[in-house]
């Protein structure tokens, strides 16, 4: 099927600027709830966000085969279930629809009144309901950073790391959309040199910078995705930030992983850009340094070259850009790790979370993670307004970024901002 949703020369009859990242070409998916709150499936073009539910319930998509309440859902688990085709079949139908030249809805006002708001009155919530979230390791730079700092610089990579996307079983009840403030997580560690653990709030709280994929159902228990097909049940991308707890984390790890230190909170930027509209920024990632097995061998270029930022503002400061990494910089591609995650029978559901790993460049500016950039604190960071940073502190927001371009196509991810506040204290009674 044709995707002439790409086109760059189309524009649409809504208005935006030129480095906006939801032109015309982008059409990405949604949960939001209006202003009357009702919640609803939708799309965003510029700073407008589109309601499908209506679209759908006023006509607009009676030439495409979808059930009668596809939009009128509050997440998009059953829209991704009907697989690629119903998704391009939806995608390119936006496209004609709010395309410059079209008029049946451009010239119809009451219809518009129904249908397009203005992104400040509506409130984006989580797009899928998350079953399953798993998360990667999949940057090289940063399992060397870490690898060094906290185990041995000369083996900074253990010995699997080369032959398979590493991950483990992350927890998808704390996972939460863009604009929702979190706690400072307590818990057990053990500081330098004391002979007992201690009970308290983590000093160490960091952001991970990641991006995750949102799958279909891909397989049956006990069905392997080829790895060549992987792509075909990857339904798109969002931005991640997997908050770490770093003293807890390095306490709790060994034997079986991240625990505590990460299930406290991970927060994801809200829209869903679909594959279809990644496709102009498709890239090569890392050369290969080690021969690996057939099941995990992808003959297509599985990286995408989208531009990441992350920004900390303290509470009454401006925003101090502190990394701009990018994600063709890890070393597994998402069909690799897809292949990999299936290669036992393992199945996989709609609207599971991928998170790809921290995605940390291969210069300082490029490290995706405080830990990285400040060195585990031996290198703070100056924030514009004068202050220092080794780690995040009470109040400070965490803005990641995310967006391609290629001559004038911009397509963006937006943005997920998360607030940090001091530890819970229940009201005494
Ligand atoms: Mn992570």
């Amino acid at each position: 099927m044709p995707n002439k949703t790409n086109d760059p020369k189309r524009s649409s009859w809504i208005g935006y600027n030129r480095d906006t990242h939801f032109p015309i070409q982008n059409i990405p998916f949604g949960v939001f709830l209006t202003r009357d709150n009702v919640i609803t499936i939708g799309t965003r073009i510029g700073d407008y966000a589109i309601d499908l539910g209506a679209l759908q319930e006023m006509g607009y998509f009676d030439n495409v085969p979808l059930t009668d309440d596809m939009f009128m859902q509050d997440t998009l688990n059953d829209f991704i279930s009907d697989g690629k085709k119903t998704w391009r079949l939806v995608r390119n139908r936006i496209g004609d629809i709010f395309d410059k030249e079209n008029s049946e809805l451009r010239d119809n006002k009451s219809d518009r009144d129904r249908i397009i708001f203005p992104m400040d009155e509506v409130e984006m919530q989580l797009p899928v309901l998350i079953g399953d979230y798993t998360d990667f390791y999949s940057s090289k730079e940063h399992a060397t950073n870490v690898g060094t700092m906290f185990r041995d610089p000369d083996n900074a990579l253990l010995p699997n790391w080369l032959h398979m996307p590493v991950a483990y079983h992350g927890r998808s009840s704390s996972i939460i959309p863009s604009n929702i403030s979190i706690h400072r997580p307590q818990g057990q560690t053990m500081p330098a040199g004391a002979e007992q653990p201690v009970f308290g709030p983590s000093k160490l709280v960091d952001f991970e910078l990641e991006m995750a994929f949102i799958t279909t159902d891909a397989n049956n228990l006990g069905h392997p995705v080829p790895v060549n097909e992987a792509e075909d049940y990857i339904f798109g991308m969002v931005i991640l930030n997997d908050w770490s707890a770093r003293d807890i984390q390095k306490w709790e790890y060994v034997p079986l992983g991240p625990f505590l230190a990460k299930n406290f909170a991970s927060s994801i930027s809200p829209w869903i850009v679909t594959l279809d509209a990644l496709e102009p920024f498709r890239t090569s990632g890392p050369k290969r340094e080690k021969p690996v097995l057939d099941y995990l061998d992808s003959k297509k270029d599985s990286s995408f070259d989208i531009n990441l930022e992350v920004d900390i503002t303290p509470q009454q400061g401006t925003p101090t850009t502190v990394c701009k990494s990018n994600f063709k910089h890890l070393y597994w591609n998402i069909s690799q790790q897809l292949a990999h995650h299936t290669v036992n029978g393992c199945p996989v559901n709609s609207g599971d979370l991928m998170g790809s790993g921290t995605i940390s460049g291969p210069t300082k500016d490029s490290y995706g993670s405080m830990l990285e950039l400040s060195w585990r604190g031996e290198k703070p960071i100056q924030l514009n307004d004068g202050t220092e940073r080794k780690f995040i502190q009470d109040y400070d927001t965490v803005t990641m970024r995310g967006y391609c371009h290629k001559g004038d196509l911009r397509i963006g991810f937006g943005e997920v901002s998360n607030t940090l506040l001091p530890i819970y204290e229940p009201k005494k009674k």
